[in-house]
């Protein structure tokens, strides 16, 4: 690095170091096996920063990979890749006592207050364990700053010989909270700290995190599974799908005029009607795909309503489209069975079956649209393939035929606002029209 470089970076340390800044993390499970087949890619490249006293929101479906990343944040799982910095240090590579002393640092509350507590400890001993942990001080004070520590979250000192099965829901909650507290981290992992929890308890959690956060200067990471509950207490919101951050950006800027897809989608999921939404009804067909064989384009190509169309089918029509579109997904989850032995064997024997059910699909998918020649033709040979036991090549051939840009590549990710909101998603390239134009021109159905 030259002098002047150096110089510049020191500068721009002065002016706003995050807290937190996260590049290109993943965490992949299971990678290396010789017959542990492909890793899950729970965490697969993400970008991002939390400034001092911040609260991100990340929030997605189940299995997107929300939790492993929280995890990862704070080295509770070990990164595959990238690194993880605070104050400018990076802490994936800490081992033994490093570790250690910084973990008292960044802690973490659990998404179900009923697992996360040993039942067979007392309601002090929980929430004094990390103290002892850390020879934090004599026993004595230990104990006091204990009580001190259940009244910060709103319980009384004499609940210190309780059990946690004599708490409630949200009480349970607030224990798991104090002894989060207990070290006096900056920075917590808040892992669906409320989902568990009815909606008078949750509003109560929340604003207990919330005075918490002013009183100790805290900096949060808050995920949630919906975009309901995040609102009212994030900052910034992340939306994860598949190991990806498909949009990052501030919460209000981002629920008024949401520009990636697949955040439009959630949105649009949200049951309870609120008009400060901008919303075209979305239903999002099918499950996300597994994480150990996400799509090879856009993660979210699969079930993505904005998807861009290779320009020779531009024309036809929607329903056909889809329908082409769902067999190309049947076909395309074809391709994760892998042929055991025994499969093979009946093979040979001529009795298997596992690929046969692909022409009821086919006819489940067709029978009422006129197909035109050539799609039909495409279609055929697609299903002898999968018959065949060559899936692969079935799913390439689809893709030849009917693939555009969002199932081959990677989309970049395009600032989409002058806050600084960053979305991930082919349509903010300039020659494709814009998601709002295409989503708009879907709802008029
Ligand atoms: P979320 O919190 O968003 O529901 P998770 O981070 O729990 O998602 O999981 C993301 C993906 O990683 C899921 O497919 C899950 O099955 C997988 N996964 C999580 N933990 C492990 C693990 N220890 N070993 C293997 N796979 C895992
Ligand atoms: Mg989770």
């Amino acid at each position: 690095m030259s002098q002047q470089s150096i110089q510049s970076t020191a500068d721009a340390d002065q002016h706003s170091q995050p807290l937190v800044e996260v590049t290109d993390l993943k965490k992949h499970y299971g990678d290396g096996g010789r017959f542990s087949g492909p890793p899950v890619k729970a965490v697969d490249g993400v970008n991002f920063e939390i400034q001092e006293g911040e609260t991100l929101g990340l929030v997605g479906e189940s299995g997107s990979g929300k939790t492993t990343l929280g995890r990862t944040l704070i080295q509770l799982e070990t990164a595959t890749e990238g690194t993880v910095s605070f104050d400018g240090r990076d802490i994936t590579k800490l081992t033994g006592s490093d570790l250690k002393q910084w973990r008292k640092n960044a802690q973490i509350v659990f998404q179900d207050p009923d697992s996360s507590l040993n039942d067979r400890m007392t309601i002090g001993e929980i929430v004094r364990e990390p103290l002892d942990a850390h020879d934090w001080n004599s026993p004595a004070e230990r104990r006091d700053r204990v009580k001190e520590l259940l009244s910060s979250v709103g319980l009384q000192a004499d609940h210190y010989y309780r059990y946690p099965h004599q708490f409630s829901g949200g009480q349970r909650q607030r224990i798991g909270i104090a002894r989060a507290l207990a070290l006096e981290p900056e920075f917590m992992v808040l892992d669906e700290p409320v989902s568990a929890l009815d909606a008078s308890v949750q509003a109560k959690i929340l604003n207990l995190l919330e005075d918490l956060q002013d009183e100790f200067g805290l900096t949060y990471l808050f995920i949630a599974h919906d975009l309901s509950v995040v609102r009212h207490i994030c900052d910034r919101v992340a939306v994860m799908y598949l190991g990806k951050i498909m949009e990052i950006g501030e919460t209000e800027e981002l629920y008024a005029d949401a520009k990636n897809p697949y955040t439009r989608s959630l949105l649009s999921a949200i049951p309870r009607p609120d008009p400060t939404i901008d919303r075209n009804r979305i239903t999002l067909p099918g499950a996300p795909p597994s994480p150990r064989n996400p799509p090879a384009g856009c993660q979210f190509s699969t079930r993505c309503p904005a998807k861009i169309r290779p320009e020779a089918y531009a024309d036809i029509d929607d329903d056909t489209w889809s329908r082409i579109e769902q067999f190309r997904e049947v076909v395309r989850e074809r391709t994760r069975d892998q042929m055991g032995v025994r499969d093979r064997v009946k093979r040979r024997l001529g009795t298997f079956s596992k690929y046969d059910d692909i022409e009821e699909a086919a006819d489940d998918l067709f029978a009422d649209v006129d197909l035109p020649a050539g799609i039909t033709d495409t279609v055929d040979t697609a299903i002898e393939a999968v018959k065949d036991g060559r899936p692969t090549e079935a799913h390439d051939a689809l893709t030849r035929e009917f693939g555009g840009v969002c199932d081959t590549e990677r989309p970049d990710m395009h600032q989409v606002s002058d806050a600084g909101r960053l979305s991930y998603c082919h349509r903010h390239d300039s020659e494709y029209d814009s998601v709002a134009d295409t989503l708009a021109d879907r709802s008029h159905e």
